[in-house]
């Protein structure tokens, strides 16, 4: 846990080669953040870009004083650079978005709402602003992973989500597992509700994934989400004989079982 000052809300972004939506995307997340009585701070996180990315959430952190920034040596991928993120926060709600600016950050308010309900509420992109070859693989990726995980996540792939601190920090995560974290965060016991949210289309920098680079590794990493669920184990501790109180505060987690 981290020990600074908790703020009420941290924003989680990566970003991959995303330089020119950073100044944008830093003036929409202040606008719609104005509107929010809450205190908040924004972690981008620059997943070893080769463009002037970091650059960029430098300039913008002189801007708004709610922006921090980390820099990865060498790019690791978005599940990385989420967990960074969720490491680094100091807030007791962590929000996660993309830094392409196809996630609108009016939309946060929305999954706010039902974070007193929740443990972690996922968008679902409504009207998805991006080609017929992606909605559809996007479709049938969400269909398999739901049948083979029986869960019922309708958009997986929508970054936009809320997350208890605890719960976002709880997860077990390797490469390509942002794809599952609410099937993840339910293994550990929390709860996932799902709203709908708005999808803008990408207008600076390129999508780094595409169908080919994509469908293999996530259902590989799907059938090791699988053998996680088998796997998986919840203990509950009945005694303990001389507890301490800041060993208390160190393993408990706040949820019952
Ligand atoms: N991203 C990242 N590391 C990577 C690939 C992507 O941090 O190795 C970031 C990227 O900059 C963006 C988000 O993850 O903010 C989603 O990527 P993208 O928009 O390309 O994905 P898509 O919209 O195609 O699902
Ligand atoms: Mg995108």
């Amino acid at each position: 846990m981290n020990s600074e000052k908790q703020t009420d809300i941290t924003i989680v972004i990566p970003a991959y080669n995303e330089a020119e939506n950073i100044a944008p995307l830093s003036a929409s997340l202040a606008e719609a953040m104005r509107g929010i009585n809450k205190t908040y701070e924004v972690i981008i996180v620059d997943d070893g870009s080769k463009d002037a990315t970091y650059d960029e959430i430098l300039k913008a952190s002189q801007t708004y004083p709610q922006i921090r920034g980390l820099k990865f040596k060498k790019n690791c991928g978005q599940t990385a650079a989420f967990n960074a993120g969720f490491e680094y926060a100091l807030g007791r709600i962590v929000i996660t978005m993309d830094a392409d600016m196809q996630n609108d950050p009016a939309d946060i308010p929305k999954l706010l709402e039902k974070m007193p309900e929740f443990d972690v509420v996922c968008g679902i992109r409504v009207k998805r602003r991006d080609n017929f070859v992606r909605r559809a693989s996007s479709k049938i990726a969400n269909f398999v992973r739901n049948l083979l995980t029986k869960d019922t996540i309708i958009d997986t792939g929508c970054s936009l989500k809320a997350f208890k601190a605890e719960a976002a920090r709880r997860m077990k995560l390797f490469s390509g597992m942002h794809r599952f974290f609410p099937t993840l965060a339910k293994m550990d016991g929390y709860t996932v509700t799902q709203v709908p949210v708005n999808h803008l289309p990408r207008k600076f920098g390129k999508a780094k994934y595409g169908v080919g680079n994509r469908a293999f590794r996530a259902f590989c990493d799907l059938m090791a989400v699988r053998w996680m669920q088998k796997r998986h184990y919840r203990y509950e501790i009945e005694n303990v004989i001389q507890e301490t109180e800041n060993r208390k505060q160190k393993t408990g987690n706040g949820k019952e079982y």
